[in-house]
């Protein structure tokens, strides 16, 4: 892995999350975190943090089927399916164990996962969990998986019985920062009886009016839609939202929700603030959006492709011996010859903060 530039290393953190960090013992501009409404270090969800504590201790002592169902567990859950318009929804304790967990108790031997070429780790490994049969379509490729759902190239297996077809994908893809064209993958899936499990890790508090995400409130009945509470939210899990059958289905059957232990109350007290500030208090999303028009984006994550990997980490440490932290991505991260530099913003970058960036952007395209 050193020979090939692959190597990872972690680089020690000593402040809150914000725009401004410090790591390895300087202070840098952040440009590399998901807390993408600021909320991670705020007064608002550390208080929630810390009044869960004291009411119900730090460690939730079992997996929730066993005695750790924490009631404050079920209160999230319960705005959170009136955040998304939903029956219901059901808190993981994040957003890989939602998509290891609910892919395979949704899609099993014999059926059909038709999978985005860039799908998030998680994803991937959830649909390999499965041993569903995936079938891999190019990347946001409508006409492609339309082929494919129109014929699946292999036909073994499951024979004797209607096999199930699920369409997993991303809503903003985490490594590109583009989006999935909901509206119309929709239709497709209803046209082919298909459903969809879509990933908004990156939508959620972000996108919608009230930043349920890239799926409409009230979404049909074959979406099936999982976020993660660790991004925009600013605290830890994640949740899928959807019918109260779904609910019950996964929890009987998503094993990374059965056999693992709950969510601590502190995660649950900070998530339950941030649901209410993400939608109570619009003006984040406001300056989030300027800010990412301001480099005009199409959402908060921005790729820069360099190619090399060896190249893209020189650049990412050129840039941090300059004050400003942007991620190197590699594969196996992200496909051979695509590394790139993976810059994301934040609500609360000044406009500084984004002129020390675009400085940067114009040092990196004449280098
Ligand atoms: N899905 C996507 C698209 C992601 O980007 C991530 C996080 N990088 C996850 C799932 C996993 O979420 P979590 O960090 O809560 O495990």
């Amino acid at each position: 892995m050193q020979e090939e530039g692959l190597f990872r290393s972690l680089k020690r953190l000593s402040s809150p999350q914000g725009p401004e960090i410090e790591i390895e013992g300087r202070r840098v501009l952040n440009f590399c975190s998901n807390n993408y409404l600021g909320l991670a270090n705020d007064p608002r969800l550390n208080a929630a943090a810390i009044e869960a504590v004291r009411k119900y201790g730090s460690g939730s002592g079992a997996a929730r089927l066993i005695v750790g169902n924490c009631e404050l567990a079920e209160e999230l859950e319960e705005g959170l399916a009136l955040f998304k318009g939903t029956e219901a929804a059901l808190l993981f304790n994040s957003g890989y164990h939602a998509n290891i967990g609910a892919i395979p108790a949704l899609a099993g031997e014999g059926d059909l996962i038709f999978s985005d070429e860039l799908n998030h780790a998680s994803l991937i490994d959830g649909c390999r969990l499965s041993r569903a049969e995936k079938v891999i379509y190019r990347h946001n490729d409508l006409n492609h998986l339309e082929e494919l759902l129109k014929n699946p190239l292999s036909h073994h297996g499951g024979e004797g019985r209607v096999r199930g077809r699920l369409i997993v994908t991303e809503a903003v893809f985490s490594m590109e920062g583009d989006l999935c064209p909901l509206d119309d993958l929709l239709r497709l899936a209803e046209k082919y009886d298909a459903a969809v499990y879509l990933d908004e890790a990156h939508a959620v508090g972000v996108f919608g009016e009230n930043g349920e995400g890239l799926a409409p409130r009230n979404p049909p009945e074959h979406l099936i839609c999982m976020a993660t509470l660790g991004k925009a939210f600013g605290s830890y899990g994640a949740f899928i939202a959807g019918s109260k059958v779904l609910r019950d289905y996964l929890i009987n059957r998503a094993r990374s929700f059965i056999f693992t232990t709950a969510l601590p109350p502190a995660a649950i007290g900070a998530s339950l603030a941030a649901l209410r500030i993400v939608q109570e208090e619009p003006e984040l999303r406001k300056r989030l959006w300027e800010n990412v028009r301001s480099l005009r984006g199409q959402s908060p994550i921005f790729s820069i492709k360099i190619g090399s990997a060896d190249k893209t980490m020189a650049i990412s440490k050129k840039l941090f011996e300059e004050g400003i932290y942007v991620q190197g991505i590699r594969p196996p991260t992200v496909p051979e010859g695509t590394s790139r530099l993976r810059l994301t913003l934040m609500a609360t970058h000044t406009k500084e903060h984004l002129e020390r960036i675009l400085d940067a952007f114009r040092w990196i395209q004449n280098s």
